[in-house]
């Protein structure tokens, strides 16, 4: 696929909100994309896309409880996040495209939850790791969600109590599979989510 003159990578469905702004004109990326297109006369724009993204998605810093600790072990040497782009944990979900939901939600949790999803940027993604985040754990009780998928909707769920960080890994590389398919993110495809 190819850009036409006038258009926007917008107008071929890239949704993040940078892109979306009026009269700002094409991003540096946009420009990039269409300088190479031009000199190499590629046809794999959504080839290149989803390589930025799957290189470049910046999880929220946002750990929740056990389960943290295992993700936070993913950005040491041993794990090496930093092979995919991915060790840039942002303390501002309008920088973050990637929120790892770690650990149990209590109810008074969701509404920051929630609130922090909706300030991330298009596309996103959200992995439940761990039993608690996937359906409430061992805690069926009255305090805790049995699901985080109730209140976002979720893209990828890593079992395990806690997953290790080989688990956690693991569904990451699974979402980059996902996306490299061009799978859409889970908010595309549950429309009531969003
Ligand atoms: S899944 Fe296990 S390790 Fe993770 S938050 Fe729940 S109790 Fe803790």
């Amino acid at each position: 696929m190819g850009i036409a003159d006038g258009k926007r990578l917008a107008d071929y469905g890239l949704s993040s909100e940078r892109l979306l702004l009026e009269g700002k004109g094409p991003g540096e990326f946009e420009q990039e994309v269409m300088a190479l297109e031009k000199a190499v006369m590629a046809t794999t724009l959504d080839k290149a896309i989803t390589w930025a993204q799957t290189h470049s998605m910046w999880p929220d810093t946002f750990g929740l409880a056990c389960c943290a600790i295992e993700m936070m072990a993913v950005t040491g040497p041993r794990y090496d996040l930093a092979r995919f782009g991915m060790e840039a944990f942002r303390n501002s979900p309008r920088q973050a495209d990637l929120m790892i939901v770690s650990g149990r939600v209590s109810h008074k949790m969701v509404p920051p939850l929630r609130q922090i999803y909706d300030q991330m940027l298009e596309p996103k993604w959200v992995i439940a790791m761990g039993a608690c985040a996937s359906s409430g754990g061992m805690f069926a009780n009255y305090a805790v969600l049995q699901g985080v998928d109730r209140v976002v909707p979720v893209d990828i769920y890593v079992p395990g109590c806690p997953p290790r960080p080989e688990g956690l890994m693991e569904g990451i590389i699974r979402l980059h599979e996902r996306v490299n398919a061009g799978v859409p993110p889970a908010y595309e495809m549950n429309e009531e989510s969003r």
